[in-house]
């Protein structure tokens, strides 16, 4: 067996020392590690918001860049010994730029909520007005909500959908007239539908409003060309990097041309604003493994072989929501345009507390969610959100769409509700379905290699 000692100096040998000594040293955390890596090898992952990152973005993860506390951006650090991590910073800066063909990136935010943060702390003061979507329509917590900080410190006004689930920008214009914001938000963590982001920044123009575009969802979708770019539309445009890039954990914020805009009675430009705004304002230290797990990302998201996968991603979800609407399941918006199924499963009689447990004790891991005046608390809800981003990196198309669209049926259609949260499923169904679903798992195995 090889030794810690033999392998020193290699970031290789330290990855192999770091799992064989985690698995003596504390078998406990190591198998409980080990257990949700296989659980994750044998179910279905539909949850919209999740996807899964390459070995390689893993391992940056996993290395002593990790080591390193600074504060600042490359080139301007409070500490010495930067060197390096500035390369890493401006690599993982340049990608970003060329990636999404944005003027300004900050790598920074540890977070989507983060990045949000920076740029509403950032360009408002405490009190002012910010219009986004409802929370209960599809909106973000961050995008006004009084559950979270954007809708106490701030004024948050809500906009919503038209009777067919679509945003209805008519409302937005009359609500930014009637309150005229400082910041109009657009994005969406339960829109099944295209965002038209000019249509905002024709509205926010209007009333003299910034526009901050929340592509957290459909980053992916954005740069493999299948959604419209807000990136040279808004002033701001902010994304969670785990999502739909298949990166870590954390945020990025881009700007357009509004980078070098002047910022509101500031002296700055709004990118020399938002360059404040992440450091000192808002976050301390930057996470350096994190950002070079981004660089990483960006790199693998600029390849022919992602656009194929953000097309495979949209294809699936069409073919979800139509297998789906074939076995009479409601299909909010009559289908979906990007990676996100809504299904109205209170139209069938259950709740999406109920929907979501009787999949998952099948290994379909799917949330519930909240559709736009469907009457449930947001514990229970009348709607299942379903996303491909999974299912498509394990390399599923349209055929296996069809088999998960057949197995979530025939669950969902031997389930008997006792009250909004208990049900009743045939033993014998249930393990039917979950045998199916390990045999589909098996067919396609979690990708540790995204592709090729
Ligand atoms: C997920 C999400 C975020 C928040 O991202 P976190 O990284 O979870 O903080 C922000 N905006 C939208 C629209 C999201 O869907």
């Amino acid at each position: 067996m090889r030794t810690a000692s033999m392998r020193n100096g290699s970031l290789r040998a330290l990855a192999l020392d770091g799992v064989d000594r985690l698995e003596a040293g504390d078998p406990e955390l190591f198998s409980l590690l080990e257990r949700e890596y296989l659980r994750q090898q044998d179910t279905l992952a539909m949850i919209a918001s999740s996807s899964l990152a390459d070995v390689s973005v893993l391992a940056c993860e996993s290395t002593p860049a990790s080591n390193v506390t600074t504060e600042g951006y490359p080139g301007r650090r409070y500490h010495a010994g930067c060197a390096v991590i500035d390369d890493i910073e401006r690599l993982a800066i340049a990608r970003a730029k060329e990636l999404f063909g944005a003027d300004y990136a900050n790598v920074q935010p540890h977070s989507g909520t983060g990045a949000n943060q920076i740029v509403m702390t950032a360009l408002l003061r405490p009190g002012d007005t910010v219009l986004g979507l409802r929370l209960d329509a599809g909106g973000h917590l961050t995008h006004g909500a009084t559950a979270s900080f954007s809708g106490t410190y701030f004024t948050g006004i809500g906009y919503g959908l038209d009777e067919h689930g679509f945003i209805d920008y008519a409302e937005v214009a009359e609500l930014a007239r009637t309150h005229r914001p400082t910041l109009i938000i657009c994005g969406a963590s339960a829109y099944p539908r295209l965002i038209d982001f000019e249509r905002f920044r024709a509205i926010a123009d209007e009333v003299g409003a910034y526009l901050l575009a929340d592509i957290s969802h459909i980053a992916g979708l954005v740069v493999g060309g299948r959604h419209p770019s807000p990136v040279r539309v808004a002033h701001f445009t902010t994304t969670s990097t785990y999502k739909q890039l298949f990166g870590p954990r954390g945020g990025l914020i881009l700007m357009g041309p509004d980078a070098n805009a002047p910022s509101p009675g500031r002296g700055k430009t709004l990118a020399g604003m938002l360059q404040h705004g992440a450091f000192p304002y808002f976050q301390g230290t930057p996470r350096i493994n994190t950002i070079a797990a981004k660089a990483r990302a960006f790199a693998m998201a600029a390849t022919p072989q992602f656009r194929d996968l953000t097309g495979r991603i949209q294809d699936d979800a069409a073919a979800l929501a139509a297998a789906l609407q074939r076995c009479g399941w409601a299909i909010r918006t009559g289908g979906t345009d990007n990676h996100i199924v809504l299904v109205d499963v209170a139209a069938r009689g259950l709740t999406g507390a109920i929907a979501e447990r009787a999949a998952e004790s099948c290994g379909i891991v799917v949330n519930r969610n909240k559709l736009d005046r469907d009457g449930y608390s947001a514990l229970v809800t009348g709607g299942v959100r379903l996303g491909t981003n999974s299912l498509a990196a394990r390399g599923m198309g349209v055929r296996e769409m069809a088999e998960c669209a057949a197995l979530t049926d025939q669950v969902w259609s031997a389930t008997e509700p006792i009250s909004e949260t208990e049900y009743h499923l045939d033993p014998e169904i249930r393990s039917e379905a979950e045998q199916a679903v390990l045999s589909l798992c098996k067919r396609f195995p979690l990708p540790a290699e995204l592709f090729g």
